[in-house]
């Protein structure tokens, strides 16, 4: 008897039932009310096309493009089609493009770096420079790969870097200067140009993450919106991220990572002959993968299409100024950035009104928000990544956050207990024991007994459930919000950890 394998086969109408249920208590993906983790269009039949196109190659194996040459057909029109996005391509200033579908925009980043590491064999510790705004896969990717990260401020105002910084923070042993068009968290484009002009003359590359906002600024220009120069069409911009499966709408795992020639994408292949095996060449980080995102991906873009992406910013721009106009309408509540992307982030100027309780607010009414917790000079914020699915819900969503506003006013901000504040203010990471933590999560709610088959009443018998999670949040971002960065990473460490735990 192997515990968590069911003892024989269950039928697959009862599993998918099982998969089902498991499903309702997930946040709805579809609908416009989730400001994060999703990009919903609102197509009609997108996504039955993508599922079909999807399955039709999920078992094809992208380890070798010369066994199933349909991925690399896909994988070059996908590449094709965001160089010609990205200002490369024939006829544009950067002919030469190249790229790789990668399987999210955290690889695309990781490979940006590595290959501007490796082309760099004469520099013994590798550094990278990024502003503070630059996505955490940043940072992910400098700890993955030893290479030192240098962080440059961004102007509490502006929210972007001062191109005079980005300058001095350039030493002999920078590899790669990185900027976001537009960043995630604020939805603010950088000096692209500026920076790219200081990393050309440093003789260093520049990678611009346009992982979010790399399929809508094109179009947001197309439709009069005023978009800062950020693709090839900047001379010393050598490399650009863009998520496919953000704004090009594509089922999830397909991001793309251009360079502006050949030459400057070497060092991202790893090969290996070195073994009695078959001789490994790999563009990216996973070997085997599924053609499945690949092909959704393919059927996605040809079927919106150039016009069908234009119609779908218009829609999304709608969307980002009717919510803008919503939130600036609301007494304390603040824009953090007047919106230039399809990001709104707003913050709170009254301290009666509790951003946290206000996140929670909305959640109860259906919405949900994504919060950020304060950082450096930057308050605690509210963001919100719009999708063409929230157009027809702005109003709706203005009605429901006025209504939330006045409950969490009503409701006072969150008062966590004096020593629990000055714990979270002051315990190193090292202090952090398991019992301390496992107190703090069952205080808060996370975690806990639940988890394990058979605990939830919702679950039948050996039916898989799943880990109780607290709806309330704004006690635990308070705690974290007070925390000091490293005692922030560590909590949220064990506190998913509590969460991982194998179920039989
Ligand atoms: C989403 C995002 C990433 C990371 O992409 P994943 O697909 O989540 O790995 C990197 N940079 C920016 C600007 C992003 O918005």
């Amino acid at each position: 008897m192997v515990e968590g394998l069911p003892a024989s086969g269950v039928p697959a109408a009862e599993v998918l039932a099982e998969v089902r249920r498991l499903r309702a208590a997930d946040r709805p993906t579809h609908g416009g009310q989730l400001f994060a983790y999703v990009y919903d269009p609102a197509v009609p039949g997108l996504d039955e096309l993508a599922h079909s196109a999807y399955a039709l190659s999920a078992q094809v194996n992208g380890l070798d493009p010369t066994a199933f040459p349909s991925l690399l057909a896909m994988e070059n029109a996908l590449v094709g089609a965001a160089a010609s996005v990205l200002g490369g391509g024939p006829g544009s200033s950067a002919p030469e493009v190249v790229g790789s579908v990668t399987g999210g925009g955290t690889e695309s980043l990781m490979l940006a770096v590595k290959t501007a590491r490796d082309a760099r064999a004469d520099v013994g510790a590798p550094r990278l420079v990024v502003p503070v705004t630059a996505h955490a896969a940043f940072a992910k990717a400098a700890h993955y790969l030893g290479v030192a990260l240098d962080l440059v401020p961004v102007s509490p105002k502006t929210l972007r870097p001062d191109p005079a910084d980005v300058a001095a923070a350039i030493g002999s042993s920078t590899v790669l200067v990185a900027c976001s068009a537009p960043s995630y968290a604020h939805g603010v484009v950088d000096p692209v140009a500026a920076i790219a002009e200081i990393a050309a003359a440093a003789g260093v590359r520049c990678h611009v993450d346009a992982c979010f906002g790399g399929w809508t600024l094109p179009y947001l220009r197309r439709l009069g919106v005023e978009v800062p120069p950020f693709d090839f069409s900047v001379p010393g911009v050598t490399s650009i991220s863009v998520d496919l499966h953000k704004y090009a709408y594509t089922p999830k795992g397909v991001s793309v990572l251009l360079h502006r020639d050949a030459g400057l994408r070497r060092a991202q292949y790893f090969a290996f002959a070195e073994w009695p095996g078959y001789t490994m060449v790999n563009p990216v980080i996973s070997s085997t993968r599924s053609g499945g995102p690949i092909a959704g991906a393919f059927a996605t873009l040809r079927h919106i299409g150039d016009a069908g992406y234009l119609e779908l910013a218009r829609t999304t721009l709608a969307a980002v100024r009717g919510l803008a106009e919503e939130v600036a309408g609301v007494d304390g509540l603040r824009l953090l950035a007047e919106p230039e992307a399809t990001v709104v982030c707003f913050t709170s100027e009254d301290p009666a009104l509790d951003l946290f309780v206000l996140v929670d607010e909305l959640t109860v009414r259906g919405w949900h928000t994504q919060p950020q917790m304060a950082y450096g000079d930057l308050p605690s914020s509210v963001h919100l990544t719009v999708t063409a699915a929230v157009a027809p819900r702005v109003a709706d969503f203005g009605v429901d956050l006025r209504a939330a506003v006045v409950a969490a006013r009503a409701a006072g901000p969150v008062r966590l207990p004096a020593e629990l504040l000055a714990l979270a203010g002051a315990l190193t990471p090292e202090q952090l024991t398991p019992e301390l933590v496992a107190g703090m999560a069952a205080g808060l709610g996370v975690g806990g007994a639940g988890g394990s088959a058979g605990d939830s009443a919702a679950a039948e018998d050996g039916a898989v459930s799943s880990a109780p999670l607290p709806e309330r949040t704004a006690m635990i971002n308070t705690l974290l919000n007070a925390a000091p960065v490293r005692l922030r990473e560590r909590l949220l460490v064990e506190f998913l950890s509590l969460l991982q735990r194998p179920s039989y």
